[in-house]
């Protein structure tokens, strides 16, 4: 039987609740617990796949094809596991499941309502992963904030199971924000003891009061928090700003967070945390003995959360190669041919993003040409590695013309193009080329190399693909095609071999990319940029440009 712990979350939205679920379940499987985690999303969109990232962030997608929350990301990117459908929940997905049962007629002659067939069905998603028998602990993390009218039937829900369940086998985790005010110079308690209260009155009663803050808490502030709140003194956590996500488990730790839930779900008798791991990869994450500037193309680069599996995936990258990753953000809009140097030389790398539609496209044209013409370590993923086939199209094989039917669907040289099972598609909910595919690579090449092995399986998230019919006078033309999709025989990868890092990638390698096992690509592009600039630093200026 599997235990369960909830998390939510109070006062503010942004207060890191899925740092804090997958820290929590990071100790509880270093303790040699079986934890898994998922999300609960009260909004109504089934999933967040047609998001705006300026919304929601990045659209995180796991192997069997989901689109889920970005704090999925965080607990595979913590816990190196896989997660799934079933790992992260929406109200819209809960609302069509009770609809097309009730179309099927399964509640036939009851009035289908929020209490009891939408809780219950909550509550099914929220037992489900317990159910299968392979995990100890599931952690369910309540997107939202306490108070929202659209998580009242999640919150409804935990209430039900709080009770339902035996005692030792549900914890309720509540997070919030003690505030700092510089002009009293103090912590504020208020907001939380309101918010505390606002669960409470929506029937449940947190174990755990994570706290938010910028300055450490006194041990009679722990005192008030927990008389205000009917939780114990030991049960008001510290959650203080870290400078960095990955250091969050070993705060917690210190807090004795897991320590705490392993009392309340009867579980003392685990062994003490083993992060050593952890710890040695966050050693060299901060004492790194060298750095590199990667410049990140792409349509949201002024968004942290936009691009947040891939900034991650340089934090991975960065840590094997004990290096500071400094991640800029380029414009692409700006570039031009003339001032590309300007706009890209002070680069040891350079990343074209994931992205849709027409906006910079031009720019990262440019970007690309000059990234390919000067040396500089390249990276393309989606539609960065569509661009470098358009480029090269365009500037090498001289095809004036050449473009992405996504940009100009009229082009008399479609070097990228809508995939055929594509084309008859009109839904654009779920219905991109998405999840886990294999990718056989050419023995011999760059990606070879750096895999070092001859099949793989990336993740994907795309319509367009690089059109077969010009296979040919690309590989005439020196660009490899050096992995392949076996079954379809969708390009992959490409790449130049004269180059001391061009590769494109049509899959999402940053979707993969864990603490223990970082994405081989990234570990290699900044090994790469790291070259480049112990090259560069050791060069004249006028030298640079012909690298
Ligand atoms: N817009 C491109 C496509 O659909 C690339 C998508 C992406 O970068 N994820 O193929």
């Amino acid at each position: 039987m599997a235990k369960y712990i909830f998390v939510t979350g109070g006062v503010t939205s942004s207060l890191g609740k899925g740092i804090i679920a997958a820290s929590l379940a990071k100790l509880l499987q270093a303790r040699g617990l079986r934890v898994t985690i998922q999300k609960l999303d009260p909004y109504i969109n089934v999933d967040p796949g047609t998001l705006n990232p300026y919304e929601h962030g990045e659209c995180f997608v796991t192997e069997d094809g989901a689109e889920t929350d970005l704090d999925l990301g965080h607990y595979e990117r913590f816990l190196n596991i896989f997660t799934s459908q079933a790992n992260n929940v929406t109200t819209g997905r809960i609302y069509q499941t009770v609809i097309n049962k009730e179309r099927k007629g399964d509640y036939l002659g009851k009035t289908v309502q929020v209490i009891p067939h939408i809780t219950d069905e909550i509550k099914r998603r929220m037992l489900l992963l317990g159910k299968e028998g392979n995990y100890d602990v599931v952690i369910t993390e309540i997107g939202g904030t306490v108070g929202d009218i659209e998580s009242l039937p999640f919150i409804e829900a935990v209430r039900q199971l709080q009770w339902e369940l035996p005692e030792e086998d549900c914890v309720v985790v509540h997070l919030t924000l003690i505030p700092y005010l510089r002009a009293a110079k103090e912590l504020k308690t208020k907001p939380t003891q309101h918010s505390v209260k606002m669960l409470s009155q929506e029937g449940v009663h947190p174990d755990i009061i994570v706290c938010r803050t910028e300055k450490p808490l006194t041990y009679e502030l722990r005192r008030k928090i927990a008389q205000f709140c009917n939780v114990k003194t030991e049960a008001v956590i510290e959650a203080a700003d870290a400078p960095t996500i990955y250091e969050v488990p070993l705060l917690m730790q210190r807090e004795r967070l897991d320590w705490i839930c392993l009392k309340k779900l009867g579980l003392q008798n685990v062994k003490e945390p083993d992060l050593q791991h952890w710890r040695a990869f966050l050693d060299k994450l901060k004492y790194p003995k060298s750095s590199v500037t990667i410049g990140l193309i792409g349509k949201y680069v002024e968004l942290q959360d936009a691009y947040k599996s891939i900034l991650e995936s340089f934090v991975h990258a960065g840590s094997v190669n004990e290096c500071k990753v400094n991640v800029v953000n380029v414009h692409s809009e700006h570039i031009t041919y003339e001032n590309a140097h300007e706009k890209l030389g002070h680069l040891d790398g350079l990343l074209v993003a994931p992205g849709f539609g027409l906006r910079g496209i031009d720019g990262k044209i440019v970007a690309i040409q000059y990234a390919r013409e000067v040396g500089l370590p390249f990276f393309g993923i989606c539609l960065g590695m569509q661009m470098a086939v358009i480029e090269y199209a365009r500037n090498v094989l001289n095809i004036k013309n050449a473009h992405s039917t996504e940009m100009d669907p009229n082009t008399p040289d479609p070097v990228i193009d809508m995939m055929e099972e594509q084309k008859k598609i009109t839904n654009l909910g779920g219905t991109m080329r998405l999840g886990s595919y294999p990718c056989d690579i050419k023995e011999g090449s760059l990606a070879h190399q750096i895999y070092g092995a001859a099949n793989i399986t990336e993740r994907h998230r795309h319509r367009w693909e690089f059109n077969s019919k010009y296979t040919t006078a690309f590989e005439e033309a020196g660009l490899v095609l050096s992995g392949i999709n076996p079954e379809t025989g969708l390009v992959e990868i490409i790449e130049l071999p004269k180059h001391p890092f061009f590769i494109g990638v049509q899959f999402h390698p940053e979707l993969k990319s864990t603490v223990e096992n970082p994405a081989p690509l990234f570990v290699h592009f900044i090994k790469a940029a790291r070259c480049f600039n112990e090259k560069k630093s050791q060069m004249k200026p006028a030298q640079v440009l012909h690298a």
